[in-house]
């Protein structure tokens, strides 16, 4: 059975539809995929009529931009009531917290001799609820800018680079509580990925497992043989569930994400929602 519980679809910064997304799966021999947009919920009626169409298993997901001490960490969700309140309305600031950072984004870059309109980013963020820099580059790409993706989060729009502009993010223990609170299973997205380095630590993990948390996302493109030992080592020492996934986001991200590149045991996945 083929498991990968972590992609992206057009609903946020993926290149997919939710319903091509789900076909390819499905002819990438995948048996489960998760949909995890950023922040959103709005693919999940179409990937499950897709899913339902082609004989696969959708597992409904997300996943959400949260911070612990300043700290960017994203926390995936799986299987909630998407209709829970307190749920929604932090979502609800988290994507408000996208809208307010795209004036700021868009002065820095007119600053640096790269003017841009909102409605040329949002124009290539099509149906987008949760639209992010990868949509910026893009329209940074269609003006000339710059050259791809890679270039935007290289030398502009990360912190310390000059058209960097922060943005609202969830409490990432509130969010833990409010996803089990809507029925749902946390896991840790790439906790360890080589740019964030490890400072998500045992510590900490151990404390957002009493928190709630349900698994660690150990295999993962950005994860070394060295990162995954270690996550995989403290998720058994806790008790957690171990996944793996893609983190697939179309043509938005390198070959080195494709879909299944990583996958989850299914005795992870029934660990994980029982
Ligand atoms: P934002 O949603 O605005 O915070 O942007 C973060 C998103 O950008 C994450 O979902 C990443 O998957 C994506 N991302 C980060 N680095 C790159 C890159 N080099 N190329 C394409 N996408 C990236
Ligand atoms: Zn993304
Ligand atoms: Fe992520
Ligand atoms: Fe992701």
């Amino acid at each position: 059975m083929r498991i990968d519980l972590h992609t992206h679809s057009t609903r946020s910064d993926g290149t997919d539809t939710p319903a091509e997304l789900v076909r390819k799966a499905k002819l990438e021999g995948l048996d489960v995929v998760a949909l995890t947009d950023h922040d959103a919920t709005e693919g999940w009626a179409e990937a499950q009529e897709a899913a339902d169409e082609v004989g696969l298993r959708l597992i409904r997901g997300i996943e959400i931009s949260t911070q612990y001490e300043g700290l960017s960490v994203h926390l995936l969700g799986y299987e909630f009531d998407p209709t829970n309140e307190p749920l929604v309305e932090e979502l609800h600031r988290v994507l408000g917290g996208r809208n307010d950072r795209l004036p700021r984004l868009l002065e820095k870059l007119a600053a640096l001799g790269m003017p841009l309109t909102e409605q040329e980013v949002l124009a290539v963020a099509g149906d987008a609820a949760a639209w992010g820099r990868p949509h910026v580059a893009d329209a940074m790409i269609a003006k000339g800018y710059i050259k791809d993706r890679d270039e935007a989060f290289r030398d502009w729009l990360v912190p310390g680079k000059p058209a960097y502009v922060g943005r609202y993010s969830a409490d990432l223990f509130e969010a833990v509580r409010l996803l089990r609170a809507a029925g749902g299973k946390p896991v840790i997205a790439h906790a360890w990925a080589r740019d964030s380095g490890a400072k998500i630590t045992p510590e900490l993990l151990a404390e957002l497992a009493e928190a709630g948390l349900a698994g660690i996302e150990v295999d993962h493109p950005d994860h070394d043989a060295q990162a995954r030992a270690g996550l995989a080592a403290i998720a058994d020492d806790l008790g957690l569930a171990k996944t793996g996934s893609s983190d697939y986001h179309g043509t938005g991200k390198g070959p080195e994400f494709h879909l299944g590149a990583n996958l989850t045991d299914p005795a992870e996945l029934e660990r994980l929602l029982g």
